[in-house]
């Protein structure tokens, strides 16, 4: 089977096929470190890794660059209003962008190149494109000529000549950046020194790059062209994507890359998210107060190239949404280690297990194949738990279906692995309420601090109070665990508790 791809340039799907066989190579643009970064920006983020950790599943040596724009107008901003400099800024918004990408579950790229450190490539670059007759040097600036690309604008689907310039831009002596270029499509390859900005030495004097420069002289440097996947935010489509595309293909004379992946905004509420609307959240307040796993599953129920709307509700329904499939591999773990020869009632249909097991497999890799549809990814893996909770729960199970059983959750931890979210993140153990540890101590006369032998020692002393047929006891150990948000289950193999 081929993996199916929507290709933004194409604007239809396409068959993959990688440059060199075996090998993905992506670049995903990175963030302008001037803040936090918002959940809008990490949606964007966990799409392409999800897209990334599959590939790798499906065998391909995936090759992940991330650029980080270090040196930007609204990082020098950010720094005078905070009477620090701009390096300050983009170091310290760095480190929290990487520390908040891993509590995401986001995995490190292969290198995440910083826009300061790169600067030589970016000259080579220019000088380049000068040379080819692409570009042109006017008082310090240099500027990306559109018209001598006649490929400018195929990318986002826009006809040249409809086009409006970009938004006036003034200079701190108040001239217009437009009254320096030749037309007022032209782009800013290298902009000249403003006083108290960081600058770089370069054959035109002081200056620093135009913000396109960075990801096509560090996409040529780490990936080589044409490499296979370019990717971010839809909003990147026009004008970033479309002047990267420009410089490099009129600069080396080759495709740029093979495909072009735009993921979908997320909004709040169904409304655009926004300072001035007061609905802005942060990612890493988000993880404060809600799993990783249950964001990640929050956002992958919709395909990243569709809107997300984001919502308290929709991280409730979430949440529960992952509790069903963590107590179905917790529970089922729990029934193939606990079983007994010493039963009896009908066994366990294996033959049907395993069919179940295969069908979700395919289906899982089916859906993902297509466009990286998480959501019916996710759908197999529901449609799998309820087969296996109906099957598991028809029988008693015997020692010999354990295999199975275990292969069965394995498919599950597998799968939703290759989706970035961990089943073990929370187990029953962490979450363990305070109320548990006050009823094992009044009930069972437990006092340790780990959660699993607390509820070990109340499930112990409630079969003990049921022997004795002191319901009193039984039923205050069977509300306390309801009022703490879990459920006994008396089973063949003996009684067990899960989360409600
Ligand atoms: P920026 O730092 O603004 O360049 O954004 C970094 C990444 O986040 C880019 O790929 C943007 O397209 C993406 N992004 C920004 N806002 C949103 C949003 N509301 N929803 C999804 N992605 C976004
Ligand atoms: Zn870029």
């Amino acid at each position: 089977m081929t993996i199916k791809i929507y290709d933004s340039k194409a604007r239809s799907k396409r068959g993959f096929v990688p440059e060199h066989p075996g090998e993905v190579r992506m670049y995903v643009c990175g963030p302008t470190v001037y803040n936090y970064i918002h959940i809008g920006n990490a949606r964007t983020f966990i799409s392409f890794d999800t897209i990334r950790r599959y590939l790798e599943w499906r065998g391909f040596k995936v090759t992940f660059v991330q650029n980080v724009t270090d040196v930007d107008d609204k990082i020098i901003k950010k720094a005078n209003e905070e009477g620090t400099t701009a390096d300050a800024i983009a170091q310290f918004y760095t480190e929290a962008f990487v520390s908040d990408m891993r509590a995401a579950g986001v995995k490190d790229p292969d290198v995440r190149p910083k826009a300061t450190e790169e600067i030589p490539a970016m000259i080579e670059l220019v000088k380049l494109l000068i040379e080819r007759g692409h570009a042109y040097e006017t008082q310090g600036d240099v500027y990306f000529d559109v018209r001598s690309y006649p490929a400018y604008g195929e990318l986002s689907g826009r006809n040249i000549d409809e086009m409006e310039s970009g938004h006036r831009e003034l200079r701190a002596d108040g001239q217009g950046l437009e009254d320096r270029k030749r037309d007022p499509l032209d782009f800013a390859l290298w902009k000249a020194a403003k006083p108290g900005e960081p600058s770089w030495e370069s054959p035109w004097g002081q200056g620093r790059p135009g913000w396109h420069i960075e990801c096509s002289a560090m996409s040529k440097k780490y990936l080589d062209l044409p490499f296979d996947i370019h990717g971010g935010g839809a909003d990147l489509c026009f004008p970033h994507h479309e002047n990267e595309r420009a410089q490099s293909e009129a600069a080396y004379g080759v495709t740029f890359n093979n495909y072009w992946m735009h993921g979908g905004m997320l909004n709040i509420n169904n409304e655009k998210m926004s300072k001035s609307l007061g609905n802005f959240l942060l990612l890493r307040d988000v993880l404060e107060t809600t799993p990783a796993a249950v964001l990640r599953m929050l956002m992958l129920q919709t395909h990243y190239r569709s809107p997300l709307d984001f919502s308290d509700e929709r991280l409730r329904e979430s949440e529960t949404a992952l509790s069903r499939i963590r107590n179905f591999a917790t529970n089922t773990a729990w029934a193939a280690d606990n079983a007994s020869d010493d039963v009896e009632g009908a066994g366990l249909d294996a033959e049907a297990l395993q069919a179940a097991i295969a069908g979700l497999r395919e289906g899982f890799a089916e859906a993902m194949d297509d466009d990286f549809n998480t959501a019916g990814a996710l759908g197999c893996v529901f449609t799998f738990v309820n087969e296996a909770n109906a099957l598991v729960g028809a029988c008693t199970l015997r020692p010999a279906d354990a295999e199975l059983l275990h292969q069965a959750v394995d498919a599950v931890v597998e799968l939703l692995a290759v989706l970035g979210v961990s089943l073990e993140e929370e187990s029953v153990d962490q979450d363990c309420p305070a109320e548990i540890f006050e009823l094992a101590s009044a009930v069972a006369g437990y006092e340790g601090g780990n959660g699993d032998e607390a509820i070990q020692a109340l499930l112990d002393a409630r079969a003990a109070a049921r022997k004795e047929k002191n319901w009193a006891v039984a039923d205050s150990v069977r509300d306390g665990f309801a009022a703490a948000g879990f459920v006994i289950e008396d089973t063949p193999q003996g009684a067990r508790v899960s989360r409600k």
